[in-house]
Order: structure tokens, then C-alpha cells, then sequence
């Protein structure tokens, strides 16, 4: 089946409008399109009413607000990519951004929408949990926020009801912080086989905090839990790192298909655990972040 079954659209033009049209049944949110309407002419989503935020300039913007990078839901991949601020925060953005897709679906495709669609494979949704970041979920009785480890309830699922939008996303900025995402995928603008992003904060050699998101490998929430809660409060360096790779490849549920079989998988989130963590370590201003950080 690839014709989409009849829909009604309506334009919004403001956030107001767009959450008015969303209160009505089966409606749906137009951004980029990229996952929605391929999956409506495959009839998997069949809504009866298409409300396109694509005309919300207000939702669309990357800016510092006090401790927070603030990230409009329809600020596009390219946008995150071009934006020196994100880039200059939090590398892991520029990292992941240059792996997402290929140039026409990040001009169009969304930050939001990639978090909403909540693909097991998506690379922003690890991104954003290894960030701690929080998503601020917007409806006629106002805003309400949630962490982005608790936004996803599984696969295509977020805690995003009837009536509400994703506005926003922020991301806590600290000092001493480095980040990275390494990815491997079978060729250039493919989805992961598996993708791993770290995200440390440092009091000098020591890991004040750890985050490690993974994507397309079955990690609950896209976040490898254990292995952070290994590293806190240990030295950084190469013995750390290993072993937080280890227990991340231990503790995540990859599946096999195409894109390789259940042991390989594991073997990649190992290797690209570590490989994120130096690279975070030595973006952050270590001294031991171990052989092969690059920044
Ligand atoms: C060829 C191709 C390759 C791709 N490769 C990758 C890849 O390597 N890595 C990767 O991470 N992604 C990849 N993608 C997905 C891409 O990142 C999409 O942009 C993303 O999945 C969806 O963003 P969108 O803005 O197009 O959302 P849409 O398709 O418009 O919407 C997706 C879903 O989210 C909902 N939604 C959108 N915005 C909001 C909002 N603000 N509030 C509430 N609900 C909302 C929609 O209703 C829909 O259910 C690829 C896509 C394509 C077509």
C-alpha cells in the first residue's frame, strides 16, 4: 500500500491554533514528515486530521537560557548541525547531526519529531538522554516537563498525549562537561547498527557524572544505566572506560536482523562506549583521557 488512506490538514498558525486542532481525535502533528508520512502510506498511521506546525517560527530556535541550552521542537537537524552554540556546548550534537540521515532529511526532519516518533534507532533520542535533558510538553492548560529518560514508553511511544506538543527541550549546561557520539552504520546516511553517546562531567581526573545514551541496541530508555552508575566517582582513564563498556554491552538488548546479529551488535556498544567516553574525557579538558581521545 503505498497511497495514504483520506486525511483532512490543517495549516496552524499559531501554538494556540495548533493546540486547539490537537484537542479534536485523532489528530496527528505534521513537522518534517520524514518518519509520518512514509508510515501513512504504508498505512501504520492512519490519522484523520493532519495539523502542519511547520509554519510555528516560535517553535523553532536554538538558544541559551541561564544554565540551559533551549532547543524548539521544530528546530531542524541542519539547525542544530549550523549552530555554533550547541556544537560549542555539547559536541555530541554536531557528532550525532553529522550521521543523522543525509542533507535533504535533516533540512526538513525536526528535533522534535525525531524525539517523537520514538524509533528504537533514532540517534538524538540517546543524545538527549545521555544529556539529561528535559522535554517541555505544551497543551491548552499549559506546560508541563519531563525528563527525556522517562519521555519514551517504547518503541514508537512517548508520554506526548492527545491535546499536547512537544515544545521544547532543554539541556542543563555545567561547567567541566565534554561530550561525544560515535555511530556505525552499514553505509553513509543509514541508520545505526549501534550508536553510542557519552556525555561526562569532571572534577578534575574524577567523573562527577556520567551519561551514556545508546541507540538501536534495546537499551532501556536508550540509556545504559549501569555503566553510569559504574563510573561515577571513579578516576578517568582507560581501566574506567573499559569497564563501563563492558557492563553497557552487558546490560542492553540488541536484537538480531539485517543490520547483524545479536553478538556483533554487542561487540559495537562496547567499542563505541569506549571510544565516546575518551572522547568526552579529553573534550572536557582530561589529562588521562586515554590512548586514542581525539577532540
Ligand atoms: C531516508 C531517511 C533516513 C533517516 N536516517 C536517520 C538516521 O540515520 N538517524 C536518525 O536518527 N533518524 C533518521 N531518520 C529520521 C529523521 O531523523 C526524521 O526527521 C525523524 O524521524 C522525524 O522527524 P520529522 O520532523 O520528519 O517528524 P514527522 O515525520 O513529521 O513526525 C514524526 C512523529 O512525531 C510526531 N511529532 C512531530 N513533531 C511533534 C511535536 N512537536 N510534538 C508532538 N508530536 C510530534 C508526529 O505526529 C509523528 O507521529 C531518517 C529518515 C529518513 C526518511
Amino acid at each position: 500500500m503505498q497511497v495514504p488512506s483520506h486525511v483532512e490538514y490543517e495549516r496552524a498558525t499559531s501554538v494556540e491554533h495548533a493546540l486547539a486542532l490537537l484537542s479534536r481525535p485523532e489528530t496527528r502533528v505534521l513537522a518534517g514528515g520524514h518518519s509520518l508520512i512514509p508510515m501513512m502510506k504504508l498505512r501504520l498511521a492512519q490519522p484523520e486530521v493532519l495539523v502542519d506546525i511547520n509554519g510555528l517560527a516560535e517553535l523553532a530556535y536554538i538558544r541559551l537560557a541561564g544554565d540551559q541550552l533551549c532547543i524548539g521542537a521544530l528546530a531542524r537537524h541542519a539547525d542544530l548541525l549550523d549552530s555554533a552554540l550547541a556544537g560549542e556546548l555539547f559536541p555530541i550534537f554536531h557528532d550525532a547531526e553529522r550521521v543523522v540521515a543525509d542533507p535533504i532529511v535533516r533540512l526538513w526532519g525536526t528535533v522534535g519529531g525525531s524525539l517523537c516518533q520514538a524509533d528504537p534507532s533514532e540517534d538524538l533520542s540517546a543524545v538527549f538522554a545521555a544529556a539529561r535533558a528535559t522535554a517541555v510538553i505544551r497543551s491548552q492548560d499549559g506546560d508541563r516537563t519531563i525528563p527525556v529518560r522517562a519521555f519514551h514508553l517504547g518503541p514508537y511511544e512517548t508520554a506526548v498525549g492527545r491535546g499536547e506538543l512537544l515544545a521544547e527541550i532543554r539541556v542543563p549546561v555545567r561547567p567541566g562537561t565534554g561530550s561525544a557520539y560515535e555511530k556505525v552504520a552499514r553505509r553513509v546516511g543509514d541508520w545505526s547498527v549501534a550508536a553510542a553517546g557519552a556525555v561526562l562531567r569532571l572534577d578534575h581526573d574524577t567523573i562527577a557524572e556520567a551519561g551514556i545514551g545508546l541507540t538501536a541496541v534495546g537499551a532501556e530508555h536508550f540509556v545504559a544505566a549501569e555503566a553510569e552508575e559504574f563510573l561515577r566517582g571513579r578516576p578517568v582513564g582507560q581501566d574506567s572506560f573499559a569497564a563501563a563498556a563492558a557492563i553497557a554491552a552487558e546490560h542492553c538488548h540488541p536484537v538480531a536482523d539485517q543490520r547483524g546479529p545479536q553478538d556483533y551488535k554487542r561487540h559495537l556498544v562496547a567499542e563505541l562506549t569506549a571510544r565516546a567516553l575518551r572522547r568526552a574525557a579529553a573534550r572536557a579538558g582530561a589529562s588521562q583521557a586515554g590512548a586514542g581521545g581525539r577532540a
